[in-house]
């Protein structure tokens, strides 16, 4: 199963927020823009499942996407 990484538990509600503004979604509509395609992904930690985000803050599923998606140049 893919992994889930909406875990905010931590997050302050600015944080949270952000999630939401951004639309941040745990898995892409859009196989071509993928959070692990995009520029402001930190990967996942060997052995983790979700990775960061430079942008927003909280666990990142490679798989996940948000409305800052920019691809890697
Ligand atoms: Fe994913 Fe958005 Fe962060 Fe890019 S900016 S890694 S699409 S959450």
């Amino acid at each position: 199963p893919a992994a889930s990484c909406n875990d905010t538990t931590g997050l302050t509600p600015e944080d949270i927020q952000q999630r939401t503004n951004l639309q941040y979604v745990d898995q892409t509509a859009d196989p071509a823009k993928r959070c692990d395609n995009c520029a402001l992904y930190i990967a996942a930690a060997a052995g983790a499942a979700c990775g960061g985000c430079n942008l927003i803050k909280g666990p990142i599923n490679p798989a996940g996407y948000c409305a800052s998606w920019v691809a890697k140049s």
